[in-house]
């Protein structure tokens, strides 16, 4: 099955496929052990940030990845330019993000139906973005939140033919995503799936930021002060009672990498091994994508 597949499966059946970041070997290990003994599909996210510290290794850590692992797809998160995209495009990625949101409408337009036009020539697919979503990460920065227009992301896809959609309806990017009541505009999304119909959705800045992650982060001389995600039960309904196929994150997998090597690092101040603080990062990152996959994506045995 082909990434529409699963999305047009997820629909029907009410599950999501998770879209992790990974920017080193041992993310890319977790994320994919767990899928693996989950057996669900899985999309794995690649920024331009990431690309860029990780270079041509990108590549052959992802091939070696799809070998042993066949159900991932490589995904370029929050391409800005068409360069970019072609670039991923020719380097044998599933699909890819064209990121016009901060662009006028027009010229949103524009650029994602020039990505459109490459990338479905050689069958891979493209996600654009309407709206802003809040928060930082990587390269890509909003102060605030602007909720997409349920009437305009209609003729938004009708003029670009995207193959899905990252809507902004309250979620944000980063380790800080309320200051007040923790909410998502699920009215918004409603009038969204209402103008299209059975069309695949996506939720960027979609981690839970579990207060016990934060919690051992803190103790072991980290300082995340008040960090905050999405409620659990948001997720879940908005994955099983909706048309969002597609759940990105990215702040949760990093959290729990750094946790770990924090605690493993003082916990033994001699240790200098790699392996044992990274070792460790890396099954706290298959714990934390497990619990998503059975929990808030339903997405296990899905393949
Ligand atoms: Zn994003």
């Amino acid at each position: 099955m082909n990434l529409k597949d699963y999305f047009q499966k997820a629909i029907e059946e009410g599950f999501a496929l998770g879209a992790i970041n990974f920017s080193n070997m041992e993310s890319l290990q977790g994320i994919v052990e767990a899928s693996m003994k989950a057996r669900s599909p899985m999309i794995i996210s690649v920024s331009e940030s990431a690309l860029k510290y990780m270079g041509s290794y990108c590549y052959a850590l992802t091939k070696s990845a799809k070998q042993i692992y066949p159900h991932l797809f490589l995904h370029l998160d929050h391409g800005k330019s068409f360069e970019v995209c072609k670039e991923a495009v020719d380097n044998g990625f599933d699909s890819v993000m064209i990121d016009g949101s901060a662009l006028k409408y027009e010229d949103n337009i524009s650029i994602t139906k020039k990505v459109c036009d490459y990338a479905h020539k050689k069958g891979v697919f493209v996600e654009g973005e309407l709206g802003q979503i809040k928060g930082i990460e990587d390269n890509t920065s909003a102060s605030e939140h602007i909720y997409t227009d349920p009437a305009l992301a209609k003729d938004f896809v009708m003029k670009t033919k995207v193959d899905s959609l990252a809507i902004a309806i309250g979620t944000s990017h980063g380790a800080y995503k309320y200051s007040g009541k923790q909410t998502l505009r699920f009215d918004i999304l409603e009038e969204i799936e209402r103008a299209l119909p059975n069309f695949p959705l996506v939720l960027h800045g979609a981690s839970t930021v579990e207060q016990s992650e934060v919690q051992l982060f803190n103790q072991y001389g980290g300082k995340l002060e008040k960090a905050n995600g999405i409620p659990r039960e948001l997720i879940e309904k908005a994955v099983t009672k909706h048309n969002i196929v597609k759940i990105n994150t990215d702040t949760d997998i990093r959290i729990a990498l750094t946790s770990q090597v924090r605690k493993v690092l003082n916990e033994n101040k001699s240790e200098f091994d790699p392996r044992k603080y990274l070792g460790a990062g890396r099954e706290e990152i298959k714990k934390v994508v497990l619990d998503k996959i059975y929990n808030l994506f339903h997405s296990n045995d899905k393949i």
